[in-house]
């Protein structure tokens, strides 16, 4: 048997490195790193690129930017190229190892415009990071963007805080819906492409 594929890449959108240009390698405050994510967030729709979803994984007590990602699927073709994915395996590459919280590590936070779907939900918890900060958790993501976000545990905060993972919620909100909004003024236009699970229609 010939497979006919053996690999598959996730990387970033040249125009990423072009927005970071004027970025610090340090973001101090939590404020700070997400305005940066909410920032490539609103961008990557804008450049046709995915969702407008963004997350970085920075130091928590540095503040020290480790790798940013954005939602990829549109670009790539891969239905997993999600923002969380994209920023926690960027991670991972960049100290050389699976686990962000590892022996010796300093300790790792995620940082998103919204609280994960199902499937990063779950990458999140595989990651070693020992927080996950969020712009907010509610149902506001799923009904401005029309985005299906799966079968969510309604314990997920309790579970991620069982395992280690703090959770910090509602950092720069109104910011975060203000690019759902403007993202759905094109959903609305049929400019963007929505990509979801499969109804049972
Ligand atoms: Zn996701």
């Amino acid at each position: 048997m010939i497979l006919p594929a053996i690999d598959y890449t996730i990387s970033l959108p040249d125009w990423v490195s072009s927005t970071l240009a004027d970025v610090p390698e340090i973001l101090p405050t939590i404020e700070d790193r997400m305005r940066l994510v909410n920032r490539l967030a609103d961008q990557n729709w804008r450049e046709g690129n995915g969702g407008p979803f963004a997350a970085l994984v920075a130091e928590t007590d540095t503040g020290r930017i480790v790798s940013v990602g954005v939602n990829v699927v549109l670009r790539t073709g891969i239905s997993s190229g999600h923002a969380e994915v994209t920023a926690l395996g960027l991670a991972q590459r960049a100290i050389g190892d699976w686990d962000l919280g590892g022996v010796g590590q300093p300790k790792h936070e995620l940082v998103v415009n919204w609280r994960p779907c199902v499937q990063c939900y779950g990458a999140t918890l595989w990651s070693g990071v020992r927080r996950l900060v969020v712009a907010g958790s509610g149902p506001e993501l799923e009904e401005i963007t029309t985005f299906d976000e799966g079968p969510m545990h309604p314990e997920w905060a309790a579970q991620f805080e069982a395992r280690g993972i703090e959770v910090v919620d509602g950092v720069l909100r109104d910011d975060a819906i203000a690019v759902f909004t403007a993202y759905r003024t094109a959903v609305d236009a049929d400019a963007v492409t929505v990509y979801n699970a499969r109804s049972d229609s």
